[in-house]
C-alpha cells in the first residue's frame, strides 16, 4: 500500500474535485507492471452503510484505466471506494472485461464482509435455530456462503469435515489420496467396517486377499463426503482422492475461505502455509502426537494453530523442518530402503479423543472469527497445545521473522504472481 500525500500526490484537478498527480500514478503503475501486481486506487467518501462512485470518479476511470491496463500488461487495474461499513469497486480485468465487486472480505479476526450497501436479509433454515441464537441469521448466512477445505481426512480431518457440515457450511473441498485401513476405524468418524473391507484384511487372511482389500477399500474423502451429506441436505462437497501436492489440486485451495490442515506431512504444511500468505486464505493446522520412548509413553499433546495472512507462519516458528522435507521428497521406495519410516501414518499411536480436543478448538476459533464474536483482546493468532498427561495448556504467540521466505514480501499477497511449492511430475 502506497499512501498518496495530500497536497503533493493528491491535488486540485481541473475536471473533478481532487485527483492523483500523473507522476504518482505513473510511478506506481510501473512498480505494478514490474512485479506483476494489480493496481487499485483507493479513496473514501465518508458515510456509513452505503457507498458508490461519483460520476466524476467513473469518468476518470474511463479516461485513465484503458492506458493503465495496457502498461500493466493486462494484469487488472481498478478502484475501490470506502464508507465506514461499505465498499464499492470498479475492476478492469483486461480484454474488455469490467466488473463491479459484489463483496469484499476483510481477512482478519473478526472477519468482515463489506458490500456497496447493506447486505440483504437472508432466509435461514429454521433447523439452525439453536445456532442462530448465537451467530444471528447473518452469521448463519456467512457459514452457508463459506467454502472451506479440509486437507487430510483421517482421525482429525474426518471430525472437522463433520463439524463443518453440521454447522451449515455451504461448500466443502475434501482432499486426501488415502484409502481407509482397518486400523483407522477407531478414529475416522462415519467409517464402517465394510468401507475398510475388514473381512478381507484380517491378519490370518492370505496375502492376495489382503492385497485386494488394500486396493479396493473406500477412499477417506468418500467416507467424509457421505457423512457430510447425511448431516446436511444442502452442502456441496468436492471429494478429491488425490495428493494436494499435485499442482491442479493445490490450485483448488486458492479460492477457499479457510483451510483446515490435518495431514501430518512437512511438504503439505509448507504448501498450505504458502497458500495462506500468498493468496490470503487463513488456515488452521491441527494435530495430536504421542511420543513413545523404549515402549513408554513420554508425552501426549494435541495442538491447534490458526494462522492469519501476514502473521508469524509455520516456517518462522520452526514447524517445517528441512530434514523432514528432504525425507518426504525422496521416493517411498528409497525411504523404505533407507528404513527411515515404515507406514508412519498407519502405526503412529493415536486416539480419537486427542483429535477431538484439537479439532474442537480449531473449528471454534474459526467460528468465533467468521461469526464476529471474537473479542479484540483475543483477536491475534494464538496457538494452543494441550498435554493431558500433565493437564497443562501451553499457549504460544507465533513469532514473525520479517525476512521469512514463506510469509515475507517475496510471497505475501503475490497470488498467481509466485510459484507454489508443489511437486512437479
Ligand atoms: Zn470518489
Ligand atoms: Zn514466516
Amino acid at each position: 500500500m502506497v499512501l498518496a500525500e495530500d497536497g503533493v500526490d493528491y491535488v486540485a484537478g481541473d475536471r473533478g474535485y481532487r485527483k492523483l498527480t500523473a507522476s504518482f500514478v505513473a510511478d506506481n503503475i510501473d512498480v505494478c507492471a514490474e512485479e506483476e501486481l494489480a493496481y487499485l486506487a483507493v479513496h473514501n467518501h465518508g458515510g456509513q452503510a452505503e457507498v458508490g462512485f461519483s460520476r466524476t470518479d467513473m469518468a476518470s476511470h474511463e479516461r485513465g484505466y484503458p492506458a493503465l491496463l495496457d502498461i500493466n500488461d493486462g494484469v487488472p487495474v481498478g478502484a475501490l471506494v470506502f464508507a465506514t461499513g461499505a465498499v464499492a469497486g470498479d475492476l478492469w480485468l483486461g480484454e474488455g472485461e469490467r466488473a463491479e465487486i459484489a463483496h469484499l472480505r476483510v481477512v482478519d479476526r473478526p472477519q468482515l464482509t463489506l458490500a456497496p450497501g447493506p447486505l440483504p436479509a437472508t432466509l435461514v433454515d429454521p433447523g439452525y435455530d439453536r445456532q442462530t441464537r448465537i451467530f444471528g441469521d447473518r452469521g448463519q448466512a456467512v457459514l452457508k456462503g463459506s467454502k472451506v477445505a479440509v486437507v487430510g481426512l483421517g482421525g482429525a480431518g474426518s471430525l472437522i469435515s463433520e463439524y463443518l457440515a453440521r454447522l451449515g457450511v455451504g461448500e466443502l473441498v475434501l482432499i486426501d489420496p488415502d484409502r481407509i485401513d482397518p486400523t483407522n476405524l477407531p478414529r475416522v468418524v462415519g467409517a464402517r467396517r465394510s468401507d475398510a473391507l475388514t473381512w478381507l484384511r484380517g491378519p490370518r487372511k492370505p496375502t492376495f486377499l489382503r492385497a485386494v482389500g488394500d486396493r479396493f477399500a473406500a477412499f477417506k474423502v468418500r467416507i467424509a463426503a457421505r457423512v457430510a451429506r447425511e448431516a446436511s441436505s444442502t452442502v456441496r462437497v468436492t471429494a478429491v482422492p488425490r495428493s494436494v501436492l499435485e499442482p491442479d489440486i493445490a490450485a483448488m485451495l486458492t479460492d477457499c475461505d479457510h483451510i483446515f490442515l490435518a495431514a501430518d506431512s512437512a511438504l503439505v504444511r509448507r504448501l498450505v502455509n504458502s497458500i495462506t500468505h500468498q493468496y490470503l486464505v487463513p488456515h488452521t493446522q491441527v494435530g495430536a502426537k504421542v511420543s513413545v520412548k523404549d515402549g513408554k509413553v513420554t508425552d501426549i499433546f494435541s495442538v491447534s494453530r490458526m494462522s492469519s495472512p501476514g502473521s508469524g507462519c509455520l516456517q518462522c516458528n520452526g514447524l517445517i523442518p528441512a530434514w523432514k522435507l528432504t525425507e518426504e521428497a525422496t521416493s517411498p521406495e528409497q525411504r523404505r530402503r533407507q528404513r527411515y519410516i515404515q507406514d508412519d501414518d498407519v502405526h503412529a499411536p493415536s486416539v480419537i479423543t486427542l483429535n477431538a480436543v484439537a479439532v474442537s478448538r480449531a473449528v471454534d476459533d474459526w467460528l468465533m472469527a467468521v461469526g464476529g464474536l471474537v473479542e479484540p483482546a483475543a483477536s491475534r493468532d494464538r496457538w494452543v497445545m494441550y498435554h493431558p498427561m500433565t493437564d497443562e495448556f501451553v499457549e504460544v504467540d507465533p513469532a514473525k521473522n520479517e525476512k521469512c521466505l514463506q510469509c515475507g514480501s517475496t510471497r505475501f499477497a503475490r497470488g498467481d504472481g509466485a510459484a507454489l511449492p508443489v511437486l512437479m511430475r
